[in-house]
């Protein structure tokens, strides 16, 4: 049943698949060097545009028409569709997308001039690529197992001037448009349509453009990584930092995006905080928009920030974002063990309720433990149980050790065993990497193995019932896994190991499995990795139809000709769920 669906999924919307053993960064990426430019105090740069009302009122008008006539708007929009599909039939292709968005596009003709108008806008410069080794990198990703698809042509931007001649460009030959940054997505967020489309690589638009340490704040281009952001803030001798941490190499684009988080959320909160105070986006029509001022707050209208966050670039490119940064504090991590993930996570959620400083509090499992035992990089031999890592954070040596007083009293009141607390921050960094090891420790546990890591987020309340009921799954299913949970805000992945395609559609059905159960226990289907083509097809069932619709209804108003990395995102019609009918069938296999 598995493969059905596999093979329904490729042919419908992909071309034939393989999977990818390139490399999930670019090849042909130009001279990355980040932070050679980095500027103080100024309010203008090349390739920014200035803060336009004019522009902002038309995208506020834009989406309130959307939203408030929508009905009208979507019937509109139908009958524009229809008239529109009926006139290309003969010569437009057809990507199946969406149901209710636009899926005709222009024909292959139409691409192929699309090419030589890019590379007459940028002529002479090393900015368009139709390499086959580039397009293959950009289609595929190493880090997830979804059916990949090159794109047509990789167009590397400088600045927001570059990207509106693209985005022009894609209009008048109607050839659909895919970001790309960090490539780190776990669920095809950049894929290329069937028919092919302009890929945007951010990479060169890499730069810090203010430091505002004062306000708690910077301006920066969306191709910076997070991680270089805080290397550039440490090297500066400013004490802030960003505390939004996915991937290593994901980069603000991306991360906006994706509406991420990571371990640092249960204190910071994700990407769908206030941590992104403004952004620039090129629109589907060309047109730029700043969303905001880089004031702390603002009550001035809704926040079209918001509506960036998550979008998964179907609804414009971002080409600048101020992002807010926190203070560094000094920190200190501990390791302690439970009887069982019940205990455990009933001492996380006393612990979050004493308000002491935790950054980071996760959970990992007896298999997680042996994993680490097994792959050798660890400073000690752990007990191969259920056990919690924690970070503290605080302002003072005291604070910290006050901290580790009511972690240590509270987990005894449930039954842990063997607080081990770090003496010094070298050996608080040896305990953190046992945790950051998580993905090749696993990979250890099987010789050759693969990992399949999922993502879904339920009431920290019901974890323990999503762990019990996910592990004796994984146990009856015969594949082997470690699971490793950010337990503060319940989010939970477990690292399916699958060593041939038989064992990878085995984990392809448990995952269903696991997002069906977290959806049951009133979770979602992914707490931080997003949609992109691998979760689409649970939205309808997790936010129910009017609340996808009103999503469709605002992509309608802001990409008509649905250009916008088309395929992702926004779900087929309801009651098409391929594993509604594949789940019932195993699991009564696995009874
Ligand atoms: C080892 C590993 C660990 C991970 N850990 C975490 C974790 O702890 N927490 C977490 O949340 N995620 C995690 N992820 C997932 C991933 O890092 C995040 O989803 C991240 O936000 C992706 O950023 P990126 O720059 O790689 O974006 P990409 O993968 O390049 O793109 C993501 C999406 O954003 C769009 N996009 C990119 N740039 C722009 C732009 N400028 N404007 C508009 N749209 C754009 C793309 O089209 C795509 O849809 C992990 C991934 C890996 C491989």
């Amino acid at each position: 049943m598995a493969s059905r669906y596999f093979e329904r999924l490729v042919t419908q919307a992909f071309r034939p698949t393989h999977w990818s053993r390139t490399p999930s960064h670019p090849v042909h990426r130009l001279h990355r060097s980040p932070w050679q430019s980095v500027r103080h105090n100024s309010t203008q740069h090349a390739g920014s545009t200035p803060h336009s009302p004019k522009r902002s009122f038309n995208l506020i008008s834009t989406i309130v028409f959307g939203v408030t006539a929508g009905v009208s708007y979507t019937l509109l929009d139908a009958a524009w569709g229809t008239l529109k599909t009926s006139q290309n039939s003969q010569n437009s292709q057809i990507f199946n997308s969406s149901p209710g968005l636009n899926n005709a596009y222009g024909t292959a003709e139409e691409f192929k001039k699309a090419i030589t108008e890019l590379h007459d806008a940028f002529p002479g410069e090393d900015v368009v690529s139709t390499d086959p080794e580039v397009l293959n990198t950009h289609g595929f990703s190493e880090n997830d197992y979804h059916p990949g698809s090159s794109h047509t042509v990789v167009v590397y931007p400088n600045s927001t001037e570059d990207v509106v001649k693209i985005v022009k460009i894609s209009r008048k030959y109607r050839m659909p448009i895919v970001p790309y940054s960090g490539a780190t997505s776990l669920e095809g967020q950049y894929r290329a349509p069937s028919i092919g489309a302009i890929c945007v690589d951010m990479s060169n638009m890499d730069k810090i453009l203010e430091i505002h340490e004062s306000d708690s704040d910077l301006v920066c281009q969306p191709g910076a990584r997070w991680m270089d952001i805080n290397d550039t803030l440490k090297k500066k001798g400013i004490p802030l930092f960003f505390p939004i941490d996915p991937a290593p190499g994901a980069t603000i684009g991306g991360m906006i995006s994706n509406g991420c988080s990571g371990t640092n959320a249960v204190r910071y909160g994700t990407a769908k905080a206030e941590w992104f105070l403004n952004v620039t986006v090129v629109l589907p029509s060309g047109e730029v928009v700043k969303t905001r001022r880089r004031s702390r707050k603002s009550s001035a209208g809704f926040d079209t920030t918001k509506l960036f966050i998550g979008a998964e670039g179907t609804l414009g490119i971002i080409t600048e974002a101020t992002i807010r940064l926190a203070p560094v504090l000094p920190t200190n991590v501990a390791v302690v063990h439970f009887p069982d993930v019940r205990k455990a996570t009933e001492a996380v959620v006393e612990i979050m309720n004493q308000g002491v400083g935790i950054q980071c509090v996760e959970l990992v499992d007896d298999d997680f433990m042996r994993s680490t035992n097994k792959y050798g990089m660890s400073s000690r031999k752990w007990p191969e149980v259920d056990s919690l890592f924690f970070k503290f954070q605080g302002p003072t040596a005291a604070s910290l050790k006050e901290t580790a007083e009511v972690v240590k009293r509270i987990a005894k009141k449930h039954g842990s065993t063997g607080f081990a607390l770090a003496k010094d921050d070298n050996e608080a960094a040896l305990l953190w990497s046992d945790r950051k090891n998580a993905l090749y420790s696993g990979l250890a546990l099987v010789e050759g193995s693969r990992g399949w890591s999922t993502d879904v987020c339920v009431p920290v309340s019901r974890l323990p019932e999503l762990v019990y009921e996910t592990k004796k799954d994984i146990s009856n299913s015969g594949l082997v896994s470690t699971i490793v949970g950010h337990v503060g805000d319940g989010n939970f992945h477990a690292l399916l190991l699958f060593r041939t395609d038989e064992e990878l559609a085995v984990a392809r059905e448990l995952v269903h499995r696991m997002v069906e159960r977290a959806i049951a226990l009133d979770g979602t289907c992914t707490g931080e990795h997003g949609v992109g083509i691998g979760k689409r097809e649970y939205l309808y069932e997790e936010l129910g139809e009017n609340t996808v619709e009103l999503m469709k209804t605002v992509k309608r108003a802001i990409d008509p000709l649905n250009l916008f990395n088309p395929g992702k995102l926004y779900p087929d019609a309801p009651g098409t769920n391929p594993h509604l009918v594949a789940s019932s069938g195993t699991e009564k296999e696995n009874a």
